[in-house]
């Protein structure tokens, strides 16, 4: 589970930053990957690292800003020259499937593989036996969501010195203890799985927001989770600049982690007006109200560990 910093500027591309996409790489737990965004050149992005675009499966759109959207029409189509046969899901706010539809068909493309588009509502829009996704509406002008991404908790480790000390040695009979509430071995002793295995590794938690103000109200839907990606559009000067535009800044952004008392916090969608040192300077805005910051560039990537 890592995440993978495609593109990291606001509104325009820059010569050091592209606009916004976000991969979150999932090939231990399900072979695919999840986009987050998908602004233009997000494919020529992709040229440039080691994810293959038929393993993405679904791509999740904050909103329809041109910054988050323009790469879409572009990365479905050449995902059909690039082996891509996996349905793909997309989610997003209403409009997202006129566009999608449009594009493709005044274009003449024709996708080899199935495409099904989910404009969504606030709540839970998504859920699996390994995760669950929710939504909620930020605030951006336009309808703008922020995920949750919760994966649910693992089973633990096989204490094998355990059943070693009973004389259980590694074999089929391993994973038969791992799948089942008991297993009788053959001396007739009968193993009690729980006492065998460890307790229950819990499950990460990422929040990805798209563009908005900082608000309190968002507070509740990003608490605790191992990692938070919020947009960091201007300095700490700009607070009223953020607020006309609806952007934030990167001290409000660090204020919103202190607050909901997340573990590490990742700022991107950094205006194009910054560029080289400044990103030096941006950042330590942000640590010194909250210490786990990062300050994404593209290809960044992050690895997200139950605690980062
Ligand atoms: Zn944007
Ligand atoms: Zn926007």
């Amino acid at each position: 589970m890592e995440l993978v910093f495609l593109g990291t500027g606001a509104g325009v591309p820059s010569k050091e930053r592209n606009v916004t996409s976000i991969a979150l790489t999932l090939l231990q737990e399900q072979n695919s990957v999840w986009l987050f965004d998908c602004g233009e050149a997000t494919q020529h992005q992709i040229l440039n690292t080691s994810i293959k675009p038929r393993k993405i499966n679904k791509i999740f759109i904050t909103h329809l800003h041109g910054d988050h959207v323009f790469g879409l029409p572009g990365l479905l189509s050449s995902r059909s020259f690039q082996g891509g046969e996996e349905k793909v899901t997309l989610y997003g706010p209403e409009g997202l499937k006129d566009f999608v539809t449009t594009s493709l068909k005044v274009s003449g493309t024709h996708l080899r593989y199935p495409i099904e588009i989910q404009e969504i509502a606030e709540g839970k829009i998504y859920e699996d036996d390994q995760f669950t996704v929710f939504a909620k509406q930020l605030d951006h002008g336009i309808t703008s969501y922020g995920y949750r991404i919760v994966e649910k908790d693992r089973p633990g480790e096989l204490l094998v010195d355990r059943l070693k000390a009973h004389g259980v040695h590694p074999g089929p009979i391993y994973s038969q203890i791992k799948e089942n509430p008991f297993v009788d071995i053959a001396n007739g002793q009968r193993l009690i799985s729980e006492d065998f295995v460890g307790p229950n590794k819990s499950g990460r938690v990422l929040a990805i927001l798209g563009d908005t103000r900082a608000m309190a109200t968002h507070h509740e839907f990003i608490k605790d989770a191992n990692v938070l990606v919020h947009e960091a559009t201007f300095e700490r000067e700009k607070e009223q600049m953020a607020w006309d535009y609806f952007h934030s800044t990167t001290t409000q952004a660090a204020e919103a982690a202190r607050q909901a008392n997340v573990e590490k916090l990742v700022l991107t969608h950094i205006s194009s007006r910054y560029q080289g040192e400044d990103n030096h300077r941006l950042l330590q805005e942000a640590k010194q109200i909250f210490s786990n910051t990062e300050l994404a560039t593209d290809f960044f990537k992050l690895d997200i560990t139950a605690h980062s």
